[in-house]
């Protein structure tokens, strides 16, 4: 289980932190982004959510990391949270590398009304109990028919294993005896195959991903965004994988559609807390905050 981190700045950011300046301010219990944007966009997500989308990474950020990722399970009451949310708000989503329906299934995501689920960075789309998804591209089947072979050759110890997760293959290390070593063993010939299978490298926590190009998590929320007329943006992550939406929420900003990015700490990744506006203790904290923000928006509204 992930624990938030001990060092850098986030611990200024956490609810209840020990920062006197830092402690939830104006007496609604919602912890203080740290940037001037960050701060704009909470308050305008509280004020007129109905323009506003809220969208969220699965594992580590809805859903604790876990050994297996086959056993993941949404934090308690975080499901409930979304729903309540999805109420109020104008869009919910969940962004993941994950296949949409595997997101669905293993988050209980269809209990939350109208949320749509974006998987393999958007190059899938589930909504209303239907998946909508594109051709994966051939380079995928190379990957598959050699990455068995490949592992074996890397000399990566016992434990390492291969997820399918059908439109990209990801290596996992986290359940070897030495998960770092086993990383280094692999980096350079899994990017030799992605080379050759015109995929794209994807490094995350103990994980290594071969997946399409030219899809991200960041293009998956811009499209998103669009597409609902969103004014405001959340969108809260864990993960290298999440940087792109950052990015993308940067972007949005310049053209004038107001963003918070939440991380969801970590001491596995830092990378993601020193980009975020709001940084809050793992998925256990992403659960207060969004009951904080639901139990806020309904004050205003009242
Ligand atoms: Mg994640």
């Amino acid at each position: 289980m992930p624990q938030p981190r001990q060092h850098g700045t986030p611990e200024r950011n956490r609810p209840g932190g020990p920062h006197a300046q830092n402690e939830p301010t104006g007496g609604n219990g919602l912890p203080e982004p740290t940037t001037p944007n960050g701060r704009a966009a909470l308050e305008a997500l509280l004020t007129e959510p109905a323009r506003a989308l809220f969208a969220f990474d699965f594992d580590g950020t809805l859903a604790p990391i876990v050994a297996d990722p086959r056993d993941s399970a949404p934090q308690p009451g975080i499901v409930a949270a979304l729903a309540e949310l999805a109420e109020l708000a104008g869009t919910v989503a969940v962004i993941t590398g994950r296949g949409a329906a595997t997101a669905v299934d293993l988050g209980g995501l269809d209990r939350v009304p109208g949320i749509t689920v974006l998987g393999h960075y958007g190059a899938e789309r589930w909504s209303d109990g239907r998946v909508a998804a594109a051709e994966p591209p051939p380079g995928v089947s190379l990957v598959r028919a050699e990455l068995p072979g490949l592992v074996d050759a890397s000399g990566a110890p016992e434990g390492t294993w291969i997820e399918d997760k059908g439109r990209s293959l990801a290596v996992h290390t986290r359940r070897a005896a030495d998960p770092d070593r086993a990383l280094e063993l692999l980096g350079g010939p899994l990017t030799e195959l992605a080379e050759r299978a015109g995929l794209k490298v994807e490094p995350g926590r103990m994980v290594i991903e071969l997946r399409p190009q030219g899809v991200d998590k960041g293009a998956a929320l811009t499209s998103l965004v669009e597409e609902r007329g969103a004014l405001h943006v959340f969108y809260a992550g864990d993960d290298l994988g999440d940087l792109p939406a950052f990015e993308a929420v940067a972007a949005l900003r310049a053209r004038g559609v107001s963003g918070l990015t939440v991380c969801s700490s970590s001491e596995e990744v830092t990378a993601v807390a020193d980009a975020a506006d709001l940084v809050v203790p793992g998925p256990a904290g992403l659960a207060e905050l969004l009951g904080r923000v639901t139990e806020r928006i309904r004050g205003l509204a009242a």
